[in-house]
């Protein structure tokens, strides 16, 4: 079973002279017209009580561009101009529904400098993308091909702190959806391994984890000996931010790799809401996972299981499910973080405390899946002898309070 789904595909590019230039200019409009929509929402709204619009703001871009202060926003394309007050109305529609913290400037230094093309402002063909404005093709490093016949609908261009420069084209692309599974599995933001499965398998951090924090921490170094404002420093500084960039990057494709396989080996995931568990126990530190990262592990796996048919479940872990044995349901005293090994005092079985939290993630999904009848625990292997029926599944729900 085919369908359709819209899919970014993500390449670098090297800019000509010229390039650069028109493109730091439209970062540089994209950025400004942001910031003045957003102050003058906020100026309308505290003043006058008024809720601007897309439309409002859109009418107030077309009187900036008549004044003599702004008139150089005519000179890049409007297209990003506009999509940069779109961006700016779901922002503010995330606001609205209580989804984000109210919308904040835009600063040159920290945010992403990007612009958005939609159709009318790009042109694919014959392999050459060609953005508005500009005279001749990007140099588009093609590393995987675009889907055959494929219909580029936005390209978004971007350049990181590292400077290196990326275009992400958005198109329709066809997903084999994959035939239904019984198995599922819990997920856990692991203390020592990134993340924990219900199955007892500990995913580490990736390979080059270690050396690249090494590096960074030397081109920190590096960086802290440089004289302020020196050329040298500001090269120090670009180091800094590439090897950022490649953690980033690792970590991004390691995370691919795991979702990706984690939709196709099992029909329910289950994974926490890690915005809730801060609230509960505050040490994010003790976490080998970032709440960016699992951020970012949330969304893959809630498009992939889309795109697959596979079911994503996210708990809002309030209940102990570190404490809480997995196979009987009682629930143990407090348990400093160094304790990774526990013994059950109802009915003694000897837990791993990341398997057994994973465990308890799982048994709270399976609860409340619309197929969790349907499939059963994933085990990596059947030491026990014995198969993960329904009944276990209760039994392991046993003391959970419902969710
Ligand atoms: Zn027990």
């Amino acid at each position: 079973m085919a369908r359709t789904v819209k899919r970014a595909f993500k390449y670098r590019f090297y800019p000509t002279h010229e390039q650069t230039a028109e493109l730091a200019r439209t970062f540089g409009c994209v950025r400004l017209v942001y910031n003045r929509a957003l102050e003058e929402r906020t100026r309308s709204w505290y003043t006058e009580q008024r809720r601007m619009s897309y439309v409002d703001t859109s009418a107030a871009l077309t009187a900036w561009k008549k004044t003599d202060e702004l008139a150089f926003l005519n000179e890049v394309s409007s297209v990003p101009l506009q999509q940069a007050l779109r961006h700016l109305q779901a922002a503010f529609a995330a606001f609205f529904d209580k989804r984000a913290k109210y919308p904040r400037f835009k600063a040159k230094k920290k945010s992403r400098a990007s612009a958005e093309y939609t159709r009318s402002a790009f042109r694919f063909r014959d392999g050459n993308l060609t953005l508005a404005k500009m005279g001749g093709p990007l140099d588009v490093r093609w590393t995987r091909p675009l889907p055959a016949g494929a219909e580029p609908s936005t390209v978004t261009v971007s350049r990181d702190a590292a400077g290196r420069w990326f275009v992400s084209i958005l198109c329709e692309d066809g997903i084999t959806r994959l035939d239904p599974s019984d198995k599922a599995v819990g997920v856990d933001a692991g203390l020592t391994s990134l993340v924990t499965l219900s199955t007892g398998e500990k995913i580490t951090n990736p390979r080059h984890e270690r050396r690249d924090r090494e590096r960074l921490t030397r081109a920190q170094k590096d960086l802290a000996r440089k004289e302020k404002g020196s050329a040298n420093q500001e090269k120090a500084k670009r180091k800094v931010a590439g090897v950022h960039a490649r953690i980033a990057d690792r970590r991004r494709d390691f995370l691919h790799k795991l979702s990706t396989r984690l939709v196709h080996e099992n029909q329910v995931v289950v994974i926490e809401n890690l915005n809730v568990r801060n609230m509960v126990k505050n040490h994010p530190l003790a976490r080998a996972i970032s709440d960016a990262g699992w951020r970012d592990l949330r969304a893959m796996l809630e498009y992939k299981a889309d795109w697959y048919g596979r079911e994503l479940v996210v708990i809002d872990r309030w209940f102990p499910s570190t404490r809480t044995c997995s196979e009987c349901g009682t629930i143990a005293g407090k348990m400093p973080l160094g304790v990774r090994e526990w013994e059950c005092d109802g009915c003694g079985a000897r837990h791993d405390r990341d398997v057994n939290a994973a465990k308890n993630v799982l048994a709270a999904g399976l609860a409340v899946s619309a197929c969790g009848a349907g499939v059963r625990p994933q085990r990596e292997s059947s030491r026990t002898g014995r198969s993960a029926s329904k009944q276990e599944t209760h039994g392991a729900t046993r003391g959970l309070p419902r969710l």
